[in-house]
This record gives C-alpha cells, sequence and structure tokens, in this order.
C-alpha cells in the first residue's frame, strides 16, 4: 500500500466515522494491485455529495450532477463521488440521468471495464464483483457487462480500451473487439480534444506502439468526428517505444512513424486541438525532418550535410533543433553525425552570437537591407564552427578586416 492510499485514509476515515460507507476506488486500485505508481486516489461514498461537503472544510463541488466533490485535506486533494447508477444515455457519450444508491456493487457496475470496477475498503480487502483482478494476472481487458451495450452507452470507452490495451500491455477480449469494430462509427459523438487526450495518454504509455497499431487494425480512428489523417497512415517504423520526456517530440514522433508529412500533420493536430505551443514546436520537429531528409537525399558528403546542418541551425528555433536531435540520434545513422557535430559546435543558434544587427549597421555604416542578415548567417557559420570566437570584440575587428579587404558584401 503506497503512502498516497495510507493519507487518503483520513479522508475515508471521516466518511466512516459519520456513518456512511467509503472505499478506494477507480484507478487507484488498479495500480496498487498491479504494484505500479498511483497518480490520484480516487474515493466512492455513500455519502450525498451535500453531506460529503459538509464533512470536510475545504470542499470544492466539481462536478455536483454527478455526485462528484474535491476534497482537500492536508493540502492533498480527492475526488470523492456518490455511489451511483446511469440511466437513458444520450448522444452515445453520457448518461441522461444518474441515480444516487447506496451500494458498492451498483455504482462498482457502471464502470467500464473490470479492472476498474475493483474497491478496496479501510482493512485493504478488495472488492471485486466482476474478477478484474483475475482478467488483470490474465492479461485481457474485459468490460463490465456487454461490450456492445457499454459502447452503446458511451463510445469513449472504445478508445479508453485500447488506451488500457497500450498501458497495460492487455488482450482486448473478443467480444470487446469485435464490438469495437462493429460500433467504432459511436466515435463521431465524441469530441476531438477527448481523442487528442486519449491518443496522447497512448502515446505517453509504456507500449504505445501497441496502442497506434490496435486503432489502425481496429479502423476505429477513422471514425472521427472530423477526418484525420492520422486514420489512413501506415505504421512503418516504430520508434514510439523510447519514453521520451516531451510531448511535442512525441507527436511528432507519431506523425514521422506513420510516413505523414508536416502539412498533413499540422491539419490533424488543429482538428485535435491541441496547444498552439505543442502545434508549433511538433511542426517545426516535423518540418526539420523533412528539411534533413532532403539534404540527406541529395548530399553525399558529411562536409556538405554539416554545411547543411548549420542552414537549418539558422532556419530553426533553439528548443527545436535540439529536440529534432534527441528524437532522430538513435534511429538514423546520418542525423547521429549531425549530433556528434552539432554538439562540437560553439553556439547553436543565431541568438547566441555576441552581435546583433545593429551593431553590423554601426560597424559598416551602410543603410539597412537583406546584407545584414546575410552577414549575421556567416558570422554566425564562422563563429559555430570555431574559426571565430563569439566575442563582440573580435567579431568587430575581424569585420573590419573584412571591410578593409573589400569583402564587405559577404
Ligand atoms: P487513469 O486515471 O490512469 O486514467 P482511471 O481508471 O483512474 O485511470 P479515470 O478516467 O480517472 O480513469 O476514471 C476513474 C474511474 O471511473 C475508472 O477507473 C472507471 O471505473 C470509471 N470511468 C471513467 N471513465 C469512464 C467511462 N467513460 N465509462 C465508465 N466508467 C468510467
Ligand atoms: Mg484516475
Amino acid at each position: 500500500i503506497q503512502p498516497a492510499m495510507k493519507e487518503a485514509c483520513l479522508v475515508i476515515d471521516r466518511l466512516l466515522q459519520a456513518g456512511f460507507s467509503a472505499f478506494f476506488v477507480g484507478g487507484a486500485v488498479r495500480d496498487t494491485m498491479l504494484g505500479r505508481d498511483i497518480h490520484d486516489v480516487d474515493i466512492a461514498t455513500s455519502a450525498l455529495p451535500q453531506q460529503v461537503m459538509a464533512l470536510f472544510e475545504k470542499s470544492i463541488p466539481t462536478g455536483l450532477q454527478h455526485g462528484t466533490v474535491t476534497v482537500i485535506v492536508e493540502g492533498q486533494s480527492y475526488e470523492i463521488t456518490t455511489f451511483r447508477i446511469e440511466t437513458g444515455y444520450v448522444d452515445y457519450r453520457r448518461p441522461g440521468d444518474v441515480q444516487f444508491v447506496s451500494e458498492l456493487n451498483r455504482d462498482l457496475m457502471r464502470r467500464d471495464f473490470t479492472m476498474n470496477a475493483m474497491a478496496i475498503d479501510r482493512d485493504w480487502m478488495l472488492h471485486d464483483p466482476f474478477d478484474g483482478w483475475s482478467h488483470l494476472q490474465s492479461g485481457i481487458l474485459v468490460t463490465v457487462g456487454t461490450s456492445s451495450e457499454r459502447f452503446q452507452e458511451d463510445a469513449l470507452r472504445m478508445l479508453r480500451a485500447i488506451r488500457f490495451a497500450a498501458s497495460y500491455q492487455l488482450t482486448i477480449e473478443r467480444q470487446c473487439w469485435e464490438a469495437i469494430i462493429h460500433y467504432g462509427h459511436l466515435l463521431n459523438h465524441v469530441a476531438m480534444e477527448r481523442v487528442a487526450y486519449e491518443l496522447e495518454r497512448m502515446l505517453n504509455s509504456d507500449f504505445p506502439a501497441r496502442g497506434i497499431t490496435l486503432l489502425l487494425e481496429s479502423g476505429l480512428l477513422s471514425h472521427t468526428k472530423e477526418k484525420l489523417n492520422l486514420a489512413s497512415g501506415h505504421f512503418h517504423q516504430n520508434w514510439l517505444t523510447d519514453k521520451k520526456d516531451d510531448a511535442s517530440m512525441k507527436w511528432a514522433a507519431l506523425f514521422i512513424c506513420l510516413g505523414m508529412s508536416s502539412e498533413c500533420a499540422l491539419e490533424d493536430m488543429r482538428k485535435l486541438r491541441l496547444s498552439n505551443k505543442l502545434i508549433q514546436t511538433s511542426s517545426g520537429i516535423l518540418q526539420l525532418y523533412e528539411c534533413v531528409h532532403i539534404y540527406i537525399g541529395s548530399e553525399q558528403s558529411h562536409e556538405g550535410l554539416k554545411e547543411r546542418w548549420l542552414d537549418i541551425l539558422l532556419q530553426f528555433p533553439l528548443d527545436q533543433t535540439r529536440l529534432f536531435l534527441r528524437l532522430l540520434e538513435q534511429h538514423d545513422e546520418r542525423v547521429a553525425m549531425l549530433a556528434a557535430y552539432d554538439e562540437a559546435l560553439s553556439i547553436h543558434s543565431m541568438k547566441q552570437l555576441a552581435v546583433r544587427g545593429n551593431d553590423l549597421l554601426k560597424w559598416y555604416s551602410k543603410p539597412s537591407g537583406p546584407w545584414v542578415k546575410q552577414a549575421l548567417a556567416f558570422l554566425f557559420k564562422r563563429v559555430a564552427s570555431g574559426t571565430l570566437t563569439n566575442d563582440k570584440k573580435a567579431i568587430h575587428s575581424f569585420v573590419t578586416n573584412q571591410i578593409e579587404g573589400g569583402l564587405s558584401n559577404e
């Protein structure tokens, strides 16, 4: 039992002392059983939301209509949800009506998968009416009840199925898989943001390639509200298994592995409503990838490629060139060569150059024009490759010599 669960006992105890029943539920139970780290502790109780709020000084009614109250105890927040059943699903996505009930088992029944329908009580006893633990141990993902019914109630569960299969390396049980194929079209009722959230969770999981493969195999991805280019991608290289820390890198890797152009990727990322910052960085990495590929295709010598790399450093922001190298150096020999070259450079972006356009304007006493940019680029390459020191004075005297030598337009 992990510390987070032990701390949460304060919450459970308060509910029990007030005469209600209360259990740990959801992901924390599943992950505790597997010996994995847990991130958030969810609690289910027979207490009604108002009763919960009366018991805790700090509480936020985060989802009252669903029975959810967030309470803060000793700086830690917990979601406490009243036992409930759901009926009359509308839009293939949400229940039309929720009804609060007093028994744990009825609450567990509304949950999506057997491994998510387990509860642990204050005495650390497992309540597992649908055999979630045995399914987990046999490595199969099973819905609570008939898969086709459960997916018609809420189409998001199909994406969750594939996400869980990827996170826990599970085989999707046959009737569940068939239901995904049969009812996949209902995914068009799910908001694109939700699709993006599940995709990103898949990319962050231990077996992202498994998730993407299942998505493509099931055809599920071809049914999104807004059509994604991703859906017709072919998984031709697998770089997804590396645990990469940056979200933009993971998205870029996904598109590269599916052989997609940066434009198609950009379109998809917009449809998925990814944040502008994320879109900007990932499409930068993808454009860089295309650029380098063109160079690798046309340039035979290493020296030529290195020269091209300096052009790329001038063209792309520093964070993107760093992420690009980190992503590709382990997969591409020529990029690994570039990474080694890059590491030896003394600066990696124009911003790191010790002089600015204004300095040049002063030194040359010439009106501004395209020559400034060209001159800066020239100086950048000199400094980066180590033939000129990145120091204002040194650059000034170098420039002065150039002017005297009549090379000012270089
Ligand atoms: P994680 O937090 O790692 O994503 P989790 O299982 O805690 O996993 P949540 O989305 O936090 O997932 O949901 C908590 C619990 O609520 C789940 O374990 C499941 O029992 C239930 N649940 C969540 N979404 C659905 C859904 N769409 N249909 C049915 N039950 C759901
Ligand atoms: Mg959770």
